[in-house]
């Protein structure tokens, strides 16, 4: 298995990879895992230079910080009820076209940073999701095939959400409940598309390590290869844009949960992809 990571302070994190189990320094071979190196194969190459030996080991990378595995994504383009399950629970018939709303790119933080709510958040929410890491421009594409080709990898993403500023001061737009800042924690890896089964992944959250969400990307209402398709004809996808899947069942808008509170622990995995750990800060 191979995972890309960046390690170290925000803003300063060192590009990595991970492979079976041994962290190897990327900075000989690219300044940051970003847009750019994505679409210059970089990931391939990378590999195949860890592979072969050609990389330093880096030294006490378990004492480092892990940072989103993405550098300045320029779009963080998010899918709404793909999940049946989770449209019913949220109230909603099973969408019939990919519903779309965007998160600013700085909502993006590290798998273990602090997510902060918004001062009076009364409604703060979590929702595990599958992101898909796009590799190259992508204009009006065809096919399912070609779509799932031009995504370089898969992370795990928490689209977090605040319900209140979601539903009821939005005049229906939702991105208005989903970008506070640190409301979009990604990684810890990024594992590159040739080594997922982007359909067959069991993703699941806890709260406080109480279970909530269980599920699996089999469920999803529009596959990635579909979504990417759709996505491609609404605008230009560019090398490292993110795109959020959808959550399935088991988050807090469904009332079977209570929200999110000040010093509440969530935690987030999908198979292969690593786990998250978030502190809950409330207040802004
Ligand atoms: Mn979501």
């Amino acid at each position: 298995m191979t995972g890309f990571c960046r390690l170290g302070e925000p803003g300063r994190e060192r590009p990595a990879v991970v492979v079976d189990d041994v962290t190897y320094d990327l900075s000989d071979l690219t300044d940051d895992i970003d847009g750019a190196f994505l679409a210059a194969g970089g990931l391939e190459r990378a590999r195949d230079a860890a592979r072969a030996g050609r990389l330093p080991v880096l030294d006490g990378a378990d004492r480092l910080r892990t940072g989103p595995p993405v550098a300045r994504p320029a779009a963080v383009l998010c899918i709404g009820q793909n999940y049946a399950a989770h449209a019913a629970e949220s109230g909603s018939a099973v969408p019939e076209h990919p519903i779309l709303f965007l998160k600013h790119p700085n909502t993006v933080v590290g798998p273990d940073d602090d997510v902060h709510l918004p001062a009076g958040s009364e409604r703060g929410d979590w929702e595990v999701e599958l992101v898909a890491v796009i590799g190259r421009r992508a204009w009006a594409l065809d096919s399912d095939e070609d779509a799932l080709a031009h995504v370089a990898g898969y992370a795990v993403g928490n689209d977090v959400s605040e319900r209140t500023h979601q539903f009821d001061l939005s005049g229906g737009q939702w991105s208005t409940g989903k970008t506070f800042p640190t409301f979009a924690p990604l990684g810890p890896l990024l594992v590159p598309a040739d080594e997922v089964d982007p359909q067959g992944l069991r993703l699941r959250s806890h709260v406080n390590g109480e279970p909530r969400q269980d599920s699996s990307t089999k469920d999803m209402v529009f596959g990635v290869g579909a979504l990417v398709r759709v996505l491609s004809r609404r605008m230009v996808l560019e090398a490292g844009d993110l795109v959020f899947t959808g959550t399935p069942e088991g988050v807090a808008l469904s009332g079977r949960f209570p929200y999110l509170r000040d010093a509440d622990v969530v935690e987030l995995e999908i198979d292969g992809l690593g786990r998250q750990r978030q502190r809950v800060v409330a207040g802004g």
